[in-house]
């Protein structure tokens, strides 16, 4: 049995990753957080006793604690965490001074990538005694600049880091940072219908716009398939603290091999 933790599974990548999860592994129980509950209760009907959706925010400094004890009381057990919420804005040209609003920066950082600090930390003592798997939702933009997403770049550069110090630090446990591709999710309606108009280059937003227009963008359940075989199988050894895309031919092979 595997116990397994996904944040942001309300909708998207990370809903895709929930029902992945649970169709590969076919005695895993997965716990799902997002703040909206609709998508939750879709997955709890749908999968009665072997998915928990949990209502709240990952930036609530309470969060990770009452996690902690819900797991530890029901399972004492998980082997992954799918650190997968995430935002994208604020969106702007750094030469557009006015837009620049610290806040939004570091609100940004408590959500992609602090309130993954401190979920990974809380939960610690659990993921060492089950030698669990940190599987971290990158991105592209975390190895090269995309105009007008200089906070979303840095944020996700560190997540790279982190899976590679989790790899460094914790000898129980396994990390590794994953670029789902370009996914047709909410994220990418943000980009090309509010974000992107107002915040991009219109040479840069026309790569988004072209890959809806000519149906390019993923499925959600195929980077989806990735996340749950790593947080199903556990991170393998050789992966360990790396940066990857979701097509790289290593995640392909271990997809093969779990078939
Ligand atoms: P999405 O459809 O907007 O989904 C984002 C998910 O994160 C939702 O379930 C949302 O749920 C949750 N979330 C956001 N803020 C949260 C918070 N403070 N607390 C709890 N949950 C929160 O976007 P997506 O494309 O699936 O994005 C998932 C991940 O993939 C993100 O980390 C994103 O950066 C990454 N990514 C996406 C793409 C792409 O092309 N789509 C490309 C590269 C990387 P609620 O709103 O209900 O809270």
């Amino acid at each position: 049995m595997k116990v397994i933790l996904v944040t942001g599974a309300s909708r998207g990548i990370g809903y895709a990753t929930v029902k992945e999860c649970l169709s590969l592994s076919t005695d895993s129980v997965v716990y799902g957080v997002a703040r909206s509950a609709e998508g939750l209760q879709r997955l709890e009907e749908e999968h009665p006793g072997r998915f928990v959706g949990i209502v709240g925010d990952v930036c609530d400094p309470q969060l990770p604690s009452s996690l902690l004890q819900r797991i530890s009381a029901d399972h004492n057990q998980l082997d992954a965490i799918v650190a997968n919420a995430g935002v994208l804005e604020p969106v702007h040209q750094l030469t557009d001074t006015a837009a620049y609003d610290p806040q939004q920066w570091k609100a940004h950082f408590d959500t992609n990538f602090f309130s993954i600090v401190t979920l990974v930390t809380t939960l610690l003592p659990l993921l060492q005694q089950s030698r669990g798997s940190v599987v971290l939702v990158s991105s592209g933009a975390s190895v090269k600049a995309y105009n007008g997403w200089a906070c979303y770049c840095a944020a996700k550069a560190a997540l790279n880091s982190f899976a590679r110090s989790i790899a460094t630090d914790i000898p129980e446990c396994r990390a590794i940072a994953v670029a789902p591709g370009v996914v047709n999710t909410q994220m990418q309606v943000e980009i090309r219908d509010v974000a992107g108009p107002r915040g991009m280059d219109p040479a840069a937003l026309k790569r988004f716009t072209d890959l809806q227009l000519n149906n390019e963008l993923l499925d959600p359940a195929v980077p989806g398939k990735v996340y749950a075989t790593l947080a199903t199988q556990g991170v393998p050894g050789d992966l360990n603290g790396q940066y990857l895309r979701y097509n790289d031919s290593q995640l392909n092979q271990l997809i093969a091999d779990s078939l």
